[in-house]
């Protein structure tokens, strides 16, 4: 099917959906735990319509079509504010890695479960002292036999205790023996599994949508090891870049907000410029985000950077009076937007690599 007859397809039946209101709201990116089974549910009605996993492999689950039809199809989604995936951790991340680095074994066991929504996965990579500077973790990993035994905590897990799994970077080589980098190994890991334990963390947004995971003792089974052992930090990566170029993708999301922007009638000249100015920068990152294209790249970065900070301004000048500050949907995202310039790497961050990977500045100081 071309890439035109697939979008026709996928807008007709998001306005069926639409016209029997049996479209969701779209929750963004990372889906929160207590809304899963609605989530599940979603993912179930998506693959039985023939729009999940659009891009993978059949044999896997997947309907064997193209970058270019998935990007279609989060395009379609966000035009209606649908959400293209149940969350973004296992449809985007864990696939694209399991795609990539997975043997047939692990792609069979996982992948047909995943696009159905009957696996929900969560990503314990963050640790207290682990954030920015992720290679610094020290969660460890030891092989023990023929198994791996994990002992370490992690944090700002998003959805932890609503996972059915999770995906884990550990550290397989001390600090002492190996390069911060080339210690790691990533792995694929049962929530259930004995020694794990969640608790959820609240923020201020009044939600919990984080869990910080303890892991004392747990033992994997040596197939939890996905791509090379040491070489779990390619693997994430490979997977972060995806994560910043689905963040980035959803510039297309922000069409209707940027027209509820001009419609609403300014009380002064400062507030039209201000109104404009977000227009524009979101107008821009709409158009960036489309010459990307639907591959990942480093460039995700100049979207995700946009979009984190865009939403800051967008919340702001949503909030017009006294009464917006107190609880209400303006409030809501004034508290919710920051966390858009943390999560998936903080706008600092992205910057260092723009400078460095993009425009080929000289590296930070270490
Ligand atoms: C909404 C949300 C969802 C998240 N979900 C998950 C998840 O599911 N799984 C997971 O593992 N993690 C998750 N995280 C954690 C996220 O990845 C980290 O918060 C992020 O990587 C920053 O790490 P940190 O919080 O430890 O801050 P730190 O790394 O301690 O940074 C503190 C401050 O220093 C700045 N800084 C740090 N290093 C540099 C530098 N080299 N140059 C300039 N400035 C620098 C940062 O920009 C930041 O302002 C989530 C975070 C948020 C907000």
């Amino acid at each position: 099917m071309d890439v035109d007859a697939f979008a026709a397809a996928a807008r007709s039946w998001l306005a069926d959906q639409k016209a029997a209101s049996a479209l969701p709201t779209d929750w963004g990116a990372i889906l929160p735990g207590p809304i899963t089974d609605l989530g599940r549910e979603w993912q179930r009605r998506l693959y039985d319509a023939g729009f999940a996993g659009i891009d993978w492999p059949e044999e896997y689950g997947g309907r064997g079509l193209t970058p270019e039809h998935t990007m279609a199809w989060g395009e379609a989604a966000a035009e209606v504010e649908a959400p293209a995936v149940l969350n973004m951790v296992g449809l985007v991340l864990t696939a694209g890695a399991l795609l990539t680095f997975g043997t047939h074994e692990q792609k069979s066991t996982h992948l047909p479960l995943t696009v159905t929504g009957e696996r929900v996965w969560c990503q314990m990579f963050s640790e207290p002292d682990a954030g920015s500077d992720l290679a610094s973790l020290t969660t460890k990993a030891e092989r023990d036999g023929e198994t791996w035994r994990v002992n370490g905590r992690k944090v700002w897990t998003s959805a932890g205790n609503a996972a059915d799994w999770g995906i884990l970077m550990a550290r397989t080589k001390s600090l002492s023996a190996a390069p911060k980098h080339e210690g790691i190994s990533f792995f694929l890991v049962d929530m259930l599994t004995p020694g794990l334990q969640t608790r959820p963390l609240r923020q201020m947004t009044g939600s919990a949508e984080f869990d910080e995971v303890t892991l004392d003792e747990v033992e994997l089974p040596a197939d939890a090891l996905l791509g090379p052992e040491h070489g779990g930090w390619g693997v994430a990566m490979g997977a972060l870049t995806r994560e910043r170029g689905f963040i980035g993708a959803g510039a297309k999301a922000l069409q209707s907000h940027l027209e509820a922007l001009l419609a609403h009638q300014s009380r002064s000249r400062v507030e039209t410029d201000r109104r404009v100015a977000a227009y524009a920068t979101g107008r821009t990152l709409a158009l960036l985000s489309q010459r990307q294209g639907p591959t990942a790249s480093v460039a995700s970065s100049l979207a995700k950077l946009g979009l984190a900070e865009l939403a800051m301004e967008l919340a702001a000048v949503r909030a017009t009076s006294a009464a917006d500050m107190l609880r209400s949907p303006a409030s809501d995202a004034v508290v919710g937007a920051p966390g858009a310039r943390l999560g998936g790497g903080t706008s600092e961050v992205q910057r260092n690599i723009i400078g460095e990977r993009l425009l080929g500045l000289p590296r930070e100081p270490k």
